[in-house]
Order: structure tokens, then C-alpha cells, then sequence
């Protein structure tokens, strides 16, 4: 049972698209985090059913863990496990910045590939998130990514290698065939992937990189490249100042990473 007096503004953790995230204790012992949406919205109660339909079934360490959920008058409610240090985009430009080492960073992309290679490979339809950004990874408390928000999810149906259907996701994160042709596939949270790659590594948010380009433009400037080559150029732009060394190590983390997305799934 939920205790009502926890989501008060002190025990908000994060603010989305329709609702807060608090915060709370469940029996009076355990801590966990309480994702609470207005009905009101008809969106809200599609990504709703959409989250829990989804992610109630899935067990896996880089994936974040649907506990239960509850309706209350107009709102509802989402049960989820607690990740004491918050989104991976406060470590990145927010402030934590700077407070991960190379190693923590390594194990936070290959735990993300990890959750992605499980969601698109594990059952007998794809799943694809496709918000995949810095904000959606959560950390626990030694710093193990989780992929949270799975409110914009969606299956690939059987046998298919993609949908044509309206974009939604993040700008700045969507793969170029997705955002200009609405083509759907596994490959749209690999693109993501490869963007949040980039911004672990150069601690640099995506928008900011192309903020002298429209978004639109920069995309079709991009689109004829292939993914890992786009990691490759860009990362080299953005990394003049690690040594040549470094720079070589970190490439081979960012095609290992890649390759993990496409690979047989591991616990
Ligand atoms: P939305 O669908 O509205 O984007 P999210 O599920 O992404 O909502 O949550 C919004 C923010 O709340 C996250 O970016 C994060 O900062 C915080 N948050 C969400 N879930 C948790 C959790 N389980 N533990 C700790 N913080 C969380
Ligand atoms: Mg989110
Ligand atoms: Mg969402």
C-alpha cells in the first residue's frame, strides 16, 4: 500500500511530459519510485497502458523494473524501482558533471547495449523504445545504467524489419529515416544509442554539437552516412583534446558497443 503523504514537491524526483515522479515508501519499508499521471490527457492514458502492458513482463538488469501499478480517480500511478542517482544526463552537462571516470562510463554504454540487444533480440517481436536519451538511462546507487520510459514503446510486428508510422521521440536523438520518412526498426534506438554514446564520452549534449544548424538540416547532412560511421566522424571532432591513444580506445568501445546492440542477448 501506497502511504499518500509522500508526493509532496520535497519527494519529487523528476518531472516528464504529463506527470511527476516521487519518491516513495511501499509498506512502510522499501523505497521506490512512484510515477504518477493525470487521465485527463487521452495521450497519457495510452503511454500509460502502453508502459505497463510493456514492461511488466521484462526482467532484465539494464532495463528498469515495473513493481505494480494502481488507478486512483483521474490518476494513475506506476510502481517502479528506485534509482538513487537519478537521470545519466545530470553526470553529463548537469550538476554532477564530471564526476564519472572513464570506467563508470564504459559500463554504462555497454549496460545500455545490453537492455537494447535484450529488448530488440529476446522475444519473438521487437520491441522499440524509441526515446532513448541521457534522460531516460537511470543509474543505480554504483552506477549500473537502467533504461526507463518505456511510454512511447512500441512492438515490431512479426516478421516485419520495419513500420512506416509518425515520428515521436526526441529531436536530436532520431535517426534521419525515422524524422523525415517516419521508417520505424530496431535501428532508430540504435542511432539514439550511438547520439548518447557521443555524449558520455565528450560530455556534450547532442543539440549542443548542431546548434549552429537547424536540426532538420543537419539531419539530411547525416542521413547518407551509415551509423557507426556517424559515431566515428563526429567523435573525432569531438575528442581533439583526449591523446591519440585515448582516442583510439575509445573508438573501439563505441564499435564494441554498436556490434553488443545486434548480438545474442546476455543477462
Ligand atoms: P516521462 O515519461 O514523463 O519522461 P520518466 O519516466 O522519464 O517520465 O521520468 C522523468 C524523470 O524522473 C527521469 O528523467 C528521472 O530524473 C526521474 N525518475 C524517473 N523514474 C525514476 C526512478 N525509478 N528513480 C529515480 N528517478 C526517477
Ligand atoms: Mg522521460
Ligand atoms: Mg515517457
Amino acid at each position: 500500500q501506497l502511504a499518500t503523504n509522500n508526493f509532496g514537491e520535497e519527494n519529487i524526483l523528476g518531472k516528464g511530459g504529463f506527470g511527476e515522479v516521487f519518491k516513495a515508501t511501499l509498506d512502510d519499508k522499501n523505497i521506490v519510485a512512484v510515477k504518477k499521471l493525470h487521465v485527463q490527457h487521452g495521450r497519457v492514458k495510452e503511454e500509460f497502458e502502453n508502459e505497463v502492458k510493456l514492461i511488466s513482463d521484462i526482467h532484465h538488469r539494464n532495463l528498469l523494473r515495473l513493481l505494480g501499478w494502481s488507478r486512483e480517480g483521474s490518476h494513475l500511478f506506476l510502481v517502479l524501482e528506485y534509482m538513487p542517482n537519478g537521470s545519466l544526463d545530470q553526470f553529463l552537462w548537469g550538476s554532477k558533471r564530471g564526476t564519472l571516470d572513464w570506467n563508470q562510463r564504459y559500463e554504462i554504454i555497454f549496460g545500455i547495449a545490453r537492455g537494447l540487444a535484450y529488448l530488440h533480440n529476446e522475444f519473438h517481436v521487437k520491441i522499440i523504445h524509441r526515446d532513448i536519451k541521457s534522460n531516460n538511462i537511470l543509474l543505480t546507487d554504483d552506477f549500473k545504467p537502467k533504461i526507463a520510459d518505456f511510454g512511447l514503446a512500441r512492438f515490431l510486428p512479426e516478421d516485419e524489419t520495419h513500420v512506416i508510422t509518425k515520428f515521436a521521440g526526441t529531436l536530436g536523438y532520431t535517426a534521419p529515416e525515422y524524422a523525415l520518412q517516419g521508417v520505424l526498426s530496431d535501428k532508430v534506438d540504435t542511432y539514439s544509442f550511438g547520439v548518447v554514446i557521443l555524449e558520455i564520452i565528450s560530455g556534450r549534449r547532442s543539440t549542443e554539437v548542431t546548434s549552429d544548424k537547424s536540426t532538420s538540416d543537419y539531419l539530411l547532412e547525416h542521413a547518407w552516412k551509415s551509423y557507426e560511421k556517424k559515431v566515428h566522424m563526429e567523435f573525432i571532432d569531438m575528442t581533439l583534446d583526449l591523446n591519440q591513444h585515448q582516442q583510439e580506445h575509445v573508438m573501439k568501445i563505441i564499435e564494441i558497443a554498436l556490434l553488443c546492440t545486434q548480438s545474442p542477448v546476455t543477462k
